[in-house]
């Protein structure tokens, strides 16, 4: 991967990267696209990052599906799909990490504790292998795209971190691997998150601009379905991620959400503009 990464830079063509976990869907392929557009070539990795879980989640049963992964991605038209074991990423003594501090303690940090400093440790790590002019995320994750820009921007990293949009399921639910843990039941459950939001949006639309009536509203909604189980709603600036009382600048609403045993997160995109707020879910 270094030799690509390495020949590619002399070569003078630009390289978009792609990290995932595999287990791919729509929207990993909207991201390969969004790399193919802006870079001469287009690297993809497939690492389940096992120091990303915490003991009791779902490491082990993370879904894997390796080869139809790899022939989705060539098919995609990514030149090379870096696939490393967890023995090489961390070998025997590995002992640094990466902690963008402020951003990961909070949300999905506080329920997930550690999570945040593996991740931005193993995209670190897989930005130094790759070299990418440009590394593409998803703003499904938008907790992880904020504190990677950071780190990005802390650590003078020669990448740019771009947000791509998230891709959804017809009825709304935004896509995930993890969404193939659901059963039928909870499937049709799990598009409470996408209503919740949305009820948010319409609210907004419609002149709310309290965010503790909108995060109230949102974890009503969410009470209503049996299936789920709320793990936080909360409206945040999207730069500090610190919440807010009152929609100002640009803001997010974040839902987590377990369906049976399934965590899923989902959000809003809030940005004033002369006045207005625009919405994006
Ligand atoms: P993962 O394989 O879940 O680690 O995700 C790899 C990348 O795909 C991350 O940057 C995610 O934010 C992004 N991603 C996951 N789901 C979606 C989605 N529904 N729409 C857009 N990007 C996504």
């Amino acid at each position: 991967m270094r030799q690509v990464a390495r020949q590619a830079r002399a070569e003078g063509r630009s390289t978009g990267f792609v990290p995932t976990m595999g287990a791919l869907h729509a929207g990993h392929l909207s991201l390969v696209r969004a790399a193919r557009a802006e870079s001469q070539q287009v690297i993809a990795s497939i690492f389940v990052n096992p120091t990303q879980f915490a003991p009791n989640e779902d490491f082990q049963k993370y879904p894997r599906t390796f080869e139809a992964d790899s022939k989705e991605l060539e098919d995609a038209g990514v030149d090379y799909l870096f696939a490393p074991e967890p023995a090489e990423m961390y070998p025997q003594g590995f002992r640094t990490w990466v902690n963008v501090e402020g951003l990961s303690e909070r949300l999905d940090g506080r329920s997930r504790p550690g999570h945040f400093r593996a991740v931005a440790t193993v995209v670190l790590k897989l930005l130094e292998i790759v070299q990418p002019q440009r590394a593409f995320f998803g703003r499904k994750d938008t907790q992880q795209a904020r504190i990677i820009r950071q780190m990005a921007r802390d650590l003078h990293l020669d990448s740019e971190i771009v947000v791509c949009p998230i891709i959804r399921e017809p009825d709304g639910l935004a896509m995930s691997s993890r969404n193939a843990y659901l059963n039928p039941k909870e499937r049709r459950a799990a598009t409470i998150l996408f209503r919740a939001l949305d009820g948010a949006r319409i609210s907004i639309a419609r002149g709310e601009r309290d965010a503790l009536r909108l995060t109230a509203a949102m974890r009503d909604m969410i009470s209503t379905e049996p299936l789920a189980e709320l793990d936080f709603a909360e409206l945040v600036d999207a730069e500090t991620l610190e919440a807010v009382t009152r929609l100002r600048g640009v803001c997010l609403a974040l839902l987590a959400v377990r369906i049976g045993t399934t965590r899923l997160v989902d959000n809003l995109l809030i940005e004033e503009r002369e006045g207005e707020f625009q919405t994006t879910l």
